[in-house]
């Protein structure tokens, strides 16, 4: 059932729509893009594999950091928007770049991709702001960071500065495990990005994603979401990009989202447009829901994966119209975006050794799929000399499934993983298992 009140016209033309990305959540991004009547062609820099598997998607061989040769490219596809995922791009000033040479960008500028790029400016930005975050301390030498570890009363979180794909962030068991931490980020395990530690009180609480899709003054809220970070089940072992996800989250309950509206996202624009920030891209807040209400956990300048790959299908058609008002600064602030009233759940299936060493290479057979609201978003895929679908990554492919509730959505995205295989495929048996009354295994 539709429920749908934005409007279906496109303010300018809307025919060749440009995703940059490598990952499941660009090719979600693509597949939700190209639903919309009016775009002829998605294009993806550089895609992978599974884009190719997408309706009216091709992908473009070039490096995006040879500018003379992008924007060239860009003006002979005719390019009516670009869409850029990846935060590396964003934070290099990839959107400035595009801006400046007059293409529609959805992504933000590097002042404010550095919500995600230095976590020391966004601890500052959300104390200017008087939002709710863990309290925190700056230090840039070990023996700094070794005086507030010792003095402190709490444990701490310790956190390299920039990014380090998601990987710069410890949350330490004991002091020592705070202090050794801290050691491995000065000695230089993240480059540049750990020339500044964050170190922040540890708190605690369920891990909701909130989007807000944002054209500078005014935003919309796409499907909340809540992921699985942890390799292992029962949320146990290493962090890793993201081992599945459901949307939306029964935690945000209309009146606690009206809260969060309040007390974080509206203060977070309020606090971009007084420092002059222009931000318009999707802005992704990571909070921990503790006993003392809302907190944030993070800021990230564009869309997570894999909980893009989850909630563009509730999307209807209309989701580019949205990416294109962002760009150019026209939301009403009134749009509703939900098309669906079914839950989404999404299965992530990785390398053997990920998120440590693994291998690529591996043949991928997919069987008999029970497609109907279900979709298949590569993640690490490419095609090798025989042109066979092979794995290219610690993250290799996600199957998202919709359905009425999380039992029917969870039920069908186990069976197709039985469907899925290839040497060391690994997935976990249990992602969404705070919202599933049945356990069903793959
Ligand atoms: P981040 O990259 O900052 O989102 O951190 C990665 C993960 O570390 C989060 O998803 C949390 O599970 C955990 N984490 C980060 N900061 C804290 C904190 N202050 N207290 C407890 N856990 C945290």
């Amino acid at each position: 059932m539709s429920i749908n009140t934005t409007s279906s016209k496109s303010i300018g033309r809307l025919e060749n729509i440009l995703v940059i990305g490598s990952g499941g959540r660009e090719n979600s991004l693509a597949w939700a893009i190209q639903k919309n009547e009016l775009v002829k062609k998605v294009y993806l820099i550089p895609g992978n594999a599974g884009s190719e598997r997408i309706t009216k998607c091709e992908r473009i061989k070039i490096d995006i950091d040879n500018k003379i040769e992008l924007v060239q490219k860009l003006y002979f596809l005719k390019i009516d928007l670009v869409v850029i995922g990846p935060e590396i791009p964003l934070a290099n000033g990839l959107a400035d770049f595009l801006r400046k040479k007059d293409f529609k960008v959805f992504g933000p500028d590097k002042d404010g991709a550095k919500l995600e790029y230095s976590k020391s400016w966004a601890k500052e930005f959300m104390r200017d702001a008087n939002i709710p975050t863990a309290n925190f301390w700056k230090v840039n030498s070990l023996q700094e960071a070794s005086k507030v570890i010792n003095s402190s009363s709490h444990l701490l979180v310790v956190k390299a500065d920039g990014l380090a794909s998601g990987k710069g962030v410890f949350v330490p068991d004991s002091k020592d495990e705070c202090l050794k931490a801290a050691e491995t980020i000065f000695n230089g395990r993240f480059g540049e990005s750990g020339n500044t530690v964050v170190l922040e009180e540890k708190i605690e609480g369920p891990e909701v994603s909130v989007f807000a899709l944002c054209d500078g003054k005014k935003y919309v809220l796409l499907p909340n979401a809540q992921d699985h970070k942890r390799l292992k089940e029962k949320d146990k072992g290493p962090n890793t990009g993201g081992m599945g996800a459901y949307s939306p989250t029964p935690l945000l309950t209309e009146d606690y989202l009206n809260k969060i509206n309040q007390e974080i996202i509206e203060p977070t624009i309020d606090e971009l447009n007084k420092k002059n920030i222009d931000y318009k891209g999707v802005i992704y807040f990571g909070l921990m829901i503790t006993t003392s209400g809302p907190k944030v956990i993070e800021y990230n300048c564009r869309f997570g994966d894999p909980e893009c790959q989850t909630i563009m299908p509730l999307l209807d058609q209309n989701f580019v119209l949205l990416l294109e008002k962002c760009s150019m600064g026209k939301l009403t602030g009134k749009e509703k975006i939900v098309a669906s009233d079914k839950v989404s759940g999404c299965v992530i299936a990785t390398s053997k050794g990920y998120p440590l060493e693994y291998k690529t290479g591996f043949p991928i057979k997919i069987g008999k799929i029970d497609t109907t609201d279900c979709q298949i978003f590569d993640s690490g895929t490419c095609f090798n000399r025989n042109d066979e679908l092979v794995t290219d990554g610690g993250r290799v492919l996600s199957v998202v499934c919709q359905g009425r509730d999380f039992d029917i959505v969870f039920e069908k995205a186990y069976k197709n993983l039985k469907e899925i295989n290839f040497e060391g495929i690994y997935f976990r048996n249990d992602i969404g298992h705070q919202v599933r009354t049945k356990n069903c295994r793959g």
